[in-house]
């Protein structure tokens, strides 16, 4: 057939029609940012079903967000028609989730398992923590969370991590490990990690189920693959069965009896230098192995960048060429030089907002631009707040995506506790979270007479509620109130097996359990914007009832056979599986299009604007305060600026503040290195820090005149230079330089613990190199590097 004629090869370059209609061996498509990686993936997809008759429910596509995987589903529909739904496009977490609601049974969890976030996991570190009564000042939930999920995500269990610890510290993070686990267990719940790792341990387990999938999904294919880690990376393996997993997979005995499948067809695309996920074990390995893992994988280089201009595109290339060990990449455009990238040298964090806001009106004014076509960037959520002020105070509607969000609030927490209390009672965070919210007279005294009949009793905190009669201690009051509460709980619960609808249900809770009432009744403004949300909660609800959508995981096969019942546990589904990226504005076309869009860089991944502000560009802000003294950190911020950079189409601006307010007392941050990585024919400064105002050279030089004339853009590196020299001696530490010697242990706020391996310099530029295990040594540089020695 005539390649170039078919529509589905229209619009696409010639590796780009390589990578579609490639058949056979392992894929992999490496290139870099706006190369049509996603859109190479998405008309591939299309091809399988038009061209290569493939079932689109053999189909197997996993994206970064849910939103992306909704966008690349309507796209998909869009070129090969409504047959493309049920195919399978998800995130790793919605697709483990499917697979899990089937088969997790046979793991010895109930198929209505609750998901913990965050927050829930915390809550629950925090009372396993305490059991163990591990000291809460060396112990710290979040640090023992932290060190949990990189065992998940290196697919170690509790029994595993115990085995390797190598000393009592790492012993009691095991058995913290342990104790999380059994309590998770006994509430039929599952945290973000181990919805990835309990799929991947049931599918090496058992066979039967591993061949199941094989057999279903002929063609898996992987967005963003540079950011999986090991435990993705795994599941990839095992839904695959590639034979470069022999010697991994032990067969269990019985395994014979399961019919073997031949591999099934697989694509990944990625980016090296767009890995930014390392801090959850995303392993930039997987990518640069690829090849070695399979070895008769084919590689597909795209070279061609259709997002962005030359003068975007150079400066991109120019800051990740700084990275060592990277490949290098030929990446153009043909779109021509486009605009200079606009530098401005704000006085503080507000007038750098003052002048995006004022930039917007200009360019939304007299360059045709529209607000939906302008993004703001910043290296950290809190940093979105002086945009907000300012864009309200002018009047310019905005988004943030990510940041305090909506499912994040207490209010709204509390109504969804309440909610997957009813559908999975063995949830007891849930469940003690709302037992005496709002306060109905069931103290902690009577909550611990109920834990201790639970204990005693072996049966689920709910269970002993029911008993709560036969709990030792509890005062008669306590009692009735229980049971009052218990009374209303089950009267909630007879809705849901009635198959209620879920804002129904929702406004019942809300009104029965006197949550609302309380709210209502109080005079405190703060509860009044709760009220505000738990209202705009139950119209999620509502719209969810009438538009009746399966959760994520339920399986499009059956949603489009009618089959699957549209229920509570859907609800929650969808709610907890939301991401950052998932609250971007949906068409800018629609209602949308007067909205700015706020987000982290890190939350930009995949998407592109036509404006970018890259913001906050200050060593100690970007790059993180915390990579400064670490080269491999160093470089995931760089990669982080990459990504950043290159989501621009034709219009780049990087700003940076002399002074910002960091936990309330002013700090004076040296230009971001990154600035100085910009080829300085490239930026057009439109003020530099020689001619900002408030501050006075004085304040940052010390009265030095090093710093060139105002509009020398050739000496303004030279300038940067001199106030990163002069703020090493001014910025503040965040307190005292720990004094470390070989063979000390010390804990870091990310890595957990680890043991000195060296020391160099003394005072503020004592380095250390530590041994933090599973992490690597590392070299941190004392003065910013969160340790303390133990
Ligand atoms: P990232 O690395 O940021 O995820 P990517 O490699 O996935 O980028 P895409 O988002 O698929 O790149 O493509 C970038 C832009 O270029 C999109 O607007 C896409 O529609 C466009 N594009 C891709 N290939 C072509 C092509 N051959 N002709 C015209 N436009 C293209
Ligand atoms: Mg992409």
């Amino acid at each position: 057939f005539e390649r170039t004629d078919h529509p589905l090869l229209e619009g696409l370059n010639e590796p780009q029609r390589a990578a579609v209609t490639h058949a056979g061996p392992p894929l992999l498509v490496v290139a870099g940012a706006g190369s049509g990686k996603t859109r190479v993936l998405t008309r591939r997809i299309a091809w399988l079903i038009n061209e290569r008759k493939a079932h689109p429910g053999s189909i197997l596509a996993i994206t970064f967000t849910n939103k992306a995987a909704a966008e690349m589903k309507e796209r998909v529909e869009e070129l090969v028609g409504k047959r493309a739904r049920i195919m399978w496009v998800s995130t790793f977490h919605s697709a483990c989730v499917r697979i899990l609601r089937k088969e997790i049974d046979r793991v010895g969890f109930k198929s209505n398992f609750s998901i913990y976030d965050a927050a829930d996991s915390k809550r629950l570190m925090t009372l396993v923590l305490r059991d163990l009564e591990l000291d809460p000042k060396r112990y710290q939930p979040n640090a023992v969370l932290n060190w949990v999920s990189d065992q998940k995500n290196e697919l170690r269990d509790a029994e595993d991590a115990a085995k390797e610890a190598r000393n009592s510290f790492e012993e009691a993070y095991a058995k913290a490990f342990s104790a999380y686990q059994r309590r998770l267990r006994e509430a039929n719940a599952l945290d973000f990690d181990d919805l990835i790792m309990t799929t991947v341990h049931l599918l090496q387990a058992f066979p039967d189920v591993r061949e199941n999938y094989r057999r279903r999904f002929r063609h898996v294919l992987v967005d963003e693959y540079q950011d999986t880690n090991h435990a993705q990376y795994s599941l990839i393996q095992q839904l695959c069965g590639q034979s470069f997993e022999i010697g991994t997979d032990v067969e269990e005995p019985g395994a014979e009896s399961a019919e073997r499948v031949g591999p099934s067809e697989l694509m990944v695309v990625g980016d090296a230098d767009q890995s930014i996920y390392a801090f959850r074990g995303a392993d930039i390995r997987n990518i640069l192995d690829f090849e070695q893992d399979f070895p008769d994988a084919t590689t597909i280089l795209l070279e061609q960048n259709y997002r962005s201009t030359q003068t975007i595109l150079s400066a991109a290339n120019s800051v990740i060429g700084n990275n060592r060990g990277r490949k290098p990449k030929r990446l153009w455009t043909d779109a021509g030089e486009g605009e200079r990238i606009i530098g401005y040298v704000s006085d503080d964090e507000h007038d750098e907002a003052r002048f995006v806001s004022e930039e917007i009106d200009k360019l939304t004014d007299d360059a045709g631009v529209r607000p939906a076509d302008v993004a703001v960037f910043y290296r950290t959520n809190a940093q979105s707040r002086v945009f907000e002020e300012v864009f309200i105070r002018t009047g310019q509607p905005y988004k943030v995506v990510g940041g305090v969000r909506f499912y994040e609030r207490k209010e709204v927490r509390d109504a969804l506790a309440y909610l997957r209390m009813l559908v999975n009672t063995a949830d007891e965070i849930s469940l003690r979270r709302v037992l005496n919210t709002p306060k109905r007279g069931i103290g902690e005294r009577a909550e611990a007479c109920i834990a201790a009949l639970a204990d005693r009793d072996r049966i689920t905190f709910w269970e002993a509620l029911t008993r709560a009669a036969e709990a030792p201690g509890l005062a008669t009051r306590s009692l009735k109130n229980i049971e009052a509460f218990v009374a209303m709980v089950q009267e909630l619960q007879s809705m849901v097996e009635a198959d209620e609808r879920p804002d129904v249900i929702l406004e019942s809770v809300l009104e029965r359990s006197g949550y609302l009432v309380e709210l209502e009744a109080s005079d405190d403004p703060q509860d009044g914007t709760r009220v505000e949300n738990l209202a705009e909660l139950v119209a999620v609800a509502r719209e969810f009832a009438e538009d009746p959508q399966p959760g994520p995981s339920a399986d499009p096969a059956e949603v489009e056979a009618g089959t699957v019942a549209v229920g509570l546990g859907d609800f929650l589904e969808r709610v907890a599986l939301v991401a950052d990226a998932d609250q971007i504005p949906d068409s800018p076309d629609g209602d949308d299009s007067g909205v700015v869009t706020l987000m982290t860089l890190h939350t930009a991944k995949g998407l592109e604007f036509p404006v970018v502000f890259l913001t906050g560009l200050e060593d100690g802000v970007f790059p993180h305060q915390r990579s400064l003294g670490d080269q491999p950190e160093l470089e995931e911020e760089r990669r982080l600026a990459y990504v950043g950079l290159t989501r621009a189409q034709q219009r780049l601006y990087v700003s940076r503040a002399l002074v910002r307010s960091a936990w309330g007392a002013p700090s004076h941050n040296p230009a971001s290195r990154f600035l100085d990585e910009l080829p300085v024919d490239l930026v057009d400064w439109r003020r530099t820090a020689a001619e900002q105002t408030r501050w006075g050279r004085a304040d940052l030089t010390g009265g030095s005149t090093r710093l060139g004339t105002p509009t020398d853009a050739g000496r303004r590196n030279f300038s940067s230079a001199a106030l990163r020299a002069d703020a090493a001696s001014k910025a503040k530490p965040a307190r005292e330089i720990p004094s470390l010697a070989p063979g000390d242990r010390v804990v870091h706020d990310s890595f957990g613990m680890g043991t000195v391996v060296a020391v160099e310099g003394v005072a503020e530029k004592s380095v250390a190199s530590i041994d933090f295990g599973s992490e690597g040594v590392k070299r941190l540089l004392l003065r910013y590097a969160p340790v303390e020695k133990l």
